[in-house]
């Protein structure tokens, strides 16, 4: 496990999170990952800057660092601007899009739909947020794709924070409805139905800051011995 790069570890924390087996408020305590990771402190404390960057984990100076609460108003902060910039992608997009990219997007659902059909939850958190940002970089606008790769992540976290039951709901069908839309070139329809989609996704949660009880960190991980 030594040959963890900074950004695997990141991403496996990302996973534990967004699965939501490591909780908001949960400590990261830089022994105990690099303990758990067979890493140093040095590069636990690179692992950690990353996740601080994507708002993932917050520090404070005598406590250290700890997955980020995001609080209500946070989350709604949250899908407000994913619903600007999302229309926008779309107004973007709809200009640039081609056969190839939409077989790219098609064959994107599809495994959408495998993953949802083999309840395969982390495949099912990591396609559907794959499928905003690839709407993002389709669009070929830099600017936009840097701010839903940050807005993913905190979706990601916000979704683990207030989603009421395990199920990760971004289905396939509305992603599909919105390829739809975007292959016949109606943009008003295709800015809708993202609209409708994102509305949806929010509504699923359960914006009344509830948290779940905490477990260990070794657990949250699924490391074993
Ligand atoms: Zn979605």
């Amino acid at each position: 496990m030594d040959a963890l790069s900074a950004e695997q570890i990141a991403e496996r924390i990302w996973l534990s999170i967004a699965e939501r087996r490591l909780r908001p408020g949960m400590r990261l305590k830089e022994t105990e990952l690099a303990e758990l990771f067979g890493v140093s402190r040095a590069k636990v404390r690179q692992v950690l800057a990353i996740l601080e960057r994507e708002g993932l984990v917050a520090s404070e100076l005598n406590k250290g660092a700890f997955v980020a609460e995001p609080s209500v108003e946070e989350a709604r902060d949250v899908f407000h601007i994913r619903r600007s910039v999302e229309q926008r992608v779309i107004e973007r997009l709809i200009d640039r899009l081609d056969d190839d990219k939409l077989a790219v997007l098609a064959a994107h659902v599809e495994k959408e739909r495998v993953a949802n059909a083999t309840n395969d939850q982390r495949a099912i958190i990591k396609l559907s947020g794959g499928f905003h940002q690839m709407l993002a970089e389709m669009s070929e606008a830099g600017f936009l794709s840097g701010l839903m790769r940050d807005l993913i992540s905190r979706s990601s976290l916000i979704t683990a924070a207030f989603r009421d039951s395990d199920k990760y709901n971004c289905g396939p069908d509305e992603h599909d409805e919105i390829i739809a839309h975007l292959r016949s070139g109606d943009v008003k329809a295709a800015r809708k139905a993202m609209a409708h989609h994102l509305d949806h996704v929010e509504k699923e949660l359960r914006l009344s800051g509830e948290r779940d009880t905490v477990r260990s960190l070794k657990d949250a991980l699924l490391l074993s011995e």
